[in-house]
């Protein structure tokens, strides 16, 4: 066993503050990772103050995770001391059923998720990445590409992988109309990689005081949720809407903007069920779906992706102890666009 340092929420109503904890010895398919930088993902907030009701304490948050190699065990083939890596929301997953080759692990209930879940062993509180270093199975761990500037690529490891995913498996490219709803961290990634993958993107926002941004990181239209006029403009017009908001939105409004055959996807989790109207679905053949992050191999394929377009996240840098202020920040929708923890201020 090692020692780990980090920083911990030790119950939902306390801010985070210095944690030290054990991470296991490396085995022979793992790879130790020195943390260099950790995005915080609005769902390190919900879950370090149990808004999910599934929080385990003490609980060292983050799963936006860019760090050096320092050491590989025997048997690792892929990566080699010193490599830029990255590790996403799990670090291990069932590898008996067929879902792994269907890459689909993700969405298996074998998952072993980076951070507040147990590790693979049963009975380890598995750690994420504010913290110094952390153990990950080979076959977990993501290549990052080298020219990219390397604090800004943490947040592909959650935030870009959340977009990329539906915007390919729902065929956003060249002739289809994407809505981005709500434009934070996730949001802001959607813009940029559906921009970059050819579609025409609109950005629908509470406000127009992020629109110059949006602009400039690649949405071709941008709308203020807040003016009524807003959905008689638009009323018909996407192929498909990638909500990223976890308040409670007026759903049968948003559906209403989608084209026959049009999809709404639910990235963000609002607290309360989503209520729709079957007539917000039936006469335009409208669907309504969710999804989550992206199998490993996708999740590589689109770092792939960010390395060949040169997209990164917008970041604000911080340092560690600043996190439970970033924390509000984020609630209040304060950040452009996502806030990375350098961990040397660790
Ligand atoms: P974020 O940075 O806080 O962005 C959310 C955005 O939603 C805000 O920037 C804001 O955009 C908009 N918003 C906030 N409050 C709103 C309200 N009351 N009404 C309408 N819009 C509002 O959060 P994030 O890190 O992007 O995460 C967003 C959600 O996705 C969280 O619930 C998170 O847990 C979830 N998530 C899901 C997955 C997945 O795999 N499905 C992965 C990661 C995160 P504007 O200012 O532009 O309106
Ligand atoms: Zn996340």
């Amino acid at each position: 066993m090692a020692l780990a340092r980090g920083y911990a929420a030790t119950d939902a109503s306390k801010p985070l503050q210095p944690f030290t904890f054990e991470r296991r010895e490396p085995r022979e398919d793992d790879v130790v990772i020195s943390i260099k930088y950790s995005g915080i993902c609005h769902s390190d907030i919900h879950q370090a103050r149990n808004e999910w009701g599934n929080s385990m304490f003490p609980m060292v948050p983050g799963h936006e995770i860019a760090g050096i190699v320092t050491a590989v065990g025997d048997n690792v083939t892929k990566f080699k001391v010193g490599d830029r890596v990255g590790v996403g929301c799990f670090v291990d997953s069932c590898t008996t059923c067929a879902s792994r080759d269907l890459d689909l692990e993700h969405y298996m209930p074998g998952l072993v998720v980076t951070y507040n879940g147990m590790e693979a062993d049963g009975k380890t509180p598995a750690q994420g990445g504010y913290s110094d270093h952390i153990v990950v199975k080979e076959g977990y761990v993501l290549s990052i590409p080298e020219h990219l500037p390397f604090e800004a690529t943490a947040p592909l490891l959650c935030a870009g992988i959340t977009l990329y995913s539906p915007l390919r498996k729902w065929g956003a490219g060249p002739g289809k109309k994407v809505a981005i709803v709500g434009m934070g961290g996730l949001g802001h990634m959607g813009v940029k990689l559906g921009h970059a993958m050819g579609a025409e993107v609109t950005v629908l926002s509470q406000s127009l005081s992020k629109k110059e941004d949006g602009l400039k990181l690649g949405a071709d239209h941008y709308y203020a949720t807040s003016d009524a006029e807003t959905f008689k403009t638009l009323a018909g017009t996407f192929d498909l809407i990638l909500c990223t908001v976890s308040a409670e939105i007026d759903w049968n409004a948003y559906l209403g903007l989608l084209k026959v055959d049009g999809t709404l996807v639910l990235l963000g989790v609002p607290e309360k069920p989503v209520p729709v109207h079957a007539f917000s679905l039936i006469p335009g053949r409208r669907s309504i779906a969710g999804s989550m992050i992206g199998s490993i191999k996708e999740t590589q394929e689109m770092l792939d992706f960010c390395g060949e377009h040169n997209i990164v996240s917008d970041i604000e840098l911080i340092r560690m102890d600043q996190v439970n202020e970033a924390y509000e920040r984020v609630i209040k929708s304060d950040v452009r666009y996502r806030f990375v923890i350098d961990m040397a201020t660790l």
